[in-house]
């Protein structure tokens, strides 16, 4: 998820590497490193918590002199950012030294595996353990490029790996499968990166490994291949962008650039947490604590914000699926009001970032009370997630954009994994249940990709309502938590006066404001609540409010009643909350940039709420 740097060729391997690292540091990091062969063909690394700057100014550069070297800028996912489970990674013998971005799924198999002929780890990272594969196959083939080669056909999960050993010190093998890498081509020089913002200062002429695909790299050239040993030919192609547009993979907005990669960070989210022929759900990090969630007598939801509305998402599926009563606490309200917790109390915190101060303060409240904590948390080692009882991180990767997007639908997801993993023990859903909702899971990113297809119709719907000074959200059931993170979303990056609200409550207050100027987004999903939505469309009809109608792809009545339809593709209820948020998490930015707002540093808001 995070940076990749390697070096080989004439010049002094380390300020090339640093340079790169200090580039690749926006995409978020917590600890960084670097491996050297240094003159005399030894393997040195150092690393450390922390910013590059700090790793950078420690250093001994004379030390560190030598032209092969690989660097990593950590976002944490398989143990807490310190100095040890820093990357690069090297194996029991210290001979070969790693950088890696992504996760190894089975890395606890691989590693019982090894600990049963005799290696010794030191880290808690899954990448720990592919340095010491490399190793067991370097033994019997003697060869380093075998030896990965054959490590990496063993191994399940997302990687972009760089690798370096004294056993041969004139190369570095580098290797991608779902984290991206590319080479940039100089001349008796190859840069290694996992954005071209690390190779840009260096050259335009780069290589983009794909999936599947290895390089072995010396000082006189590269030799590209698959990991089943076939020959590849790729033309070096140039780069046409600048710096900011890279950093920005091309967008004008880390916001949206986040928002677009939500078919991968949702995969990402139950990637190897789900079996798909049975529709068990397995969360390892919660394991220890398993049979107390699937007996609880209650689960408390505690959130602040948009992970608030995850949880409010959570509560109707946990009730739903678990028959288990939820509730939702705000988590400033929750430290405050002396809440009463019983024996076989469950708390769920969520948090993005793990260190929002009022979701800590409950968590910290709750376990004085003698809740049986639970975490959600995208930042590994973050303070929640380490003093929760047990936890699943969301893995969203690093989320840069101050509103969240994609840390949502992520804790969204995580949320239905939670629920399907008590509703599969507990036995109140059927193994059909289990498997027709784990079938049609398999369809989501593709669902999700459509919907990000769709944005020029988002953009131009956004151009038509840019003027209003007031919103109005509305849904029902699941959807009534969505229209309330769609109307946050505006708040938050376009300053518009926006409200959501249950459609039914509408009658109860908010309906005095409707008036011509007053746009209403209402999700309407083909569900049994649809005719009750269509009634609500028609009294907002009939108060000259405008319409805009998020709508199910089979819907042909919906046009009659609404000004504006965005369809999105249909979809099993529970995973409906992910589809109806993206159009409206699309809106609020194309109607946020059309009035000239900075979204990704909103006013007055901060990524991480770290006070009161
Ligand atoms: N899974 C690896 C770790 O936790 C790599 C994380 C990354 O992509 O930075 O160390």
């Amino acid at each position: 998820m995070c940076g990749i740097v390697g070096y080989i060729g004439k010049k002094n391997a380390l300020q090339i590497i640093l340079d790169g690292l200090q580039r690749l540091e926006y995409r978020g990091y917590d600890s960084a490193g670097v491996s050297i062969i240094n003159d005399n063909k030894e393997l040195i690394t150092y690393k450390k918590k922390g910013k590059v700057s700090e790793l950078a100014e420690n250093i001994d550069i004379n030390l560190f002199a030598g032209s092969v070297g690989i660097g990593h800028t950590r976002w944490a996912t398989h143990g807490v950012p310190n100095d040890v489970n820093a990357h690069p990674q090297f194996d029991m013998d210290e001979k070969i030294a790693l950088v890696h971005n992504g996760i190894i799924e089975n890395y606890k198999t691989l590693k019982t595996m090894l600990q049963n002929e005799g290696y010794v780890f030191r880290s808690d990272t899954d990448t720990e353990v592919l340095t010491n594969l490399i190793n067991y196959h370097y033994k019997s083939k003697k060869d380093l490029e075998t030896a990965v080669r054959f490590a990496l056909n063993e191994v399940d999960g997302t990687y972009g790996i760089a690798c370096i050993s004294s056993f041969e010190p004139d190369k570095i093998i580098a290797a991608r499968k779902g984290s991206p890498l590319m080479l940039g081509i100089g001349i008796e020089e190859i840069i290694i990166g996992s954005d071209a913002s690390a190779i840009i200062n260096h050259t335009k002429n780069v290589i983009y490994l794909e999936d599947g695909e290895m390089c072995v790299l010396t000082k006189h050239g590269f030799q590209l291949k698959t990991i089943k040993d076939e020959d590849i030919f790729r033309e070096i192609e140039e780069i046409e962008f600048d710096l900011q547009e890279i950093e920005k993979s091309g967008y004008d907005h880390f916001m949206l650039k986040e928002i677009c990669e939500q078919p991968e960070t949702i995969q990402n989210t139950y990637r190897g947490r789900i079996n798909f022929e049975t529709g068990v759900v397995k969360l390892g990090g919660l394991e220890s604590i398993k049979d107390k969630i699937v007996n609880a007598k209650r689960i408390i939801i505690t959130a602040c914000g948009t992970s608030w509305h995850a949880g409010l998402i959570g509560e109707y599926l946990i009730e739903q699926m678990c028959r288990i009563p939820v509730e939702v606490d705000y988590a400033s309200e929750f430290r405050y009001r002396d809440p009463v917790i019983n024996e076989g109390d469950i708390m769920v915190v969520i948090s993005q970032s793990g260190e929002t101060a009022d979701t800590l303060a409950a968590l910290r409240e709750a376990k004085k009370k003698g809740a049986v904590t639970v975490g959600l948390v995208n930042v590994v080692g973050s303070t929640i997630a380490r003093e929760v009882d047990a936890g699943t991180y969301i893995h969203a990767g690093p989320e840069i954009g101050v509103a969240s997007s994609k840390a949502f639908t992520s804790q969204v997801m995580s949320l239905i994994l939670l629920a399907l993993m008590i509703a599969g023990e507990k036995k109140t859903l059927s193994d059909d249940e289990l498997k027709r909702i784990a079938n049609d899971l398999k369809t989501l990113p593709e669902k999700i990709k459509k919907c990000v297809e769709a944005k020029d119709d988002y953009k131009f719907i956004a151009d038509e309502l840019k003027s209003a000074s007031n919103f109005l959200y509305l849904g029902r059931g699941l959807n009534f938590p969505v229209a309330l993170e769609g109307a946050l979303k505006l708040k938050e990056i376009s300053y518009i006066h926006a409200e959501g609200y249950p459609a039914a409550e509408m009658k109860h207050g908010p309906i005095a404001l409707i008036d011509e100027n007053m746009p209403v987004v209402i999700i309407a999903p083909k569900d049994k609540t649809y005719d009750k939505i269509i009634s609500n469309i028609e009294e907002v009809k009939a108060r000259k409010g405008k319409i805009l109608a998020i709508a199910s792809e089979e819907d042909n009545n919906i046009n009659d009643y609404a000004d504006f339809v965005i369809r999105v593709p249909k979809t099993f209820n529970l995973f409906a909350p992910i589809i109806n948020n993206i159009p409206l998490q699309f809106l609020a930015y194309y109607i946020a940039t059309a009035r000239g707002c900075n979204v990704d540093q909103p006013r007055n808001l901060a990524k991480s709420v770290t006070v009161e």
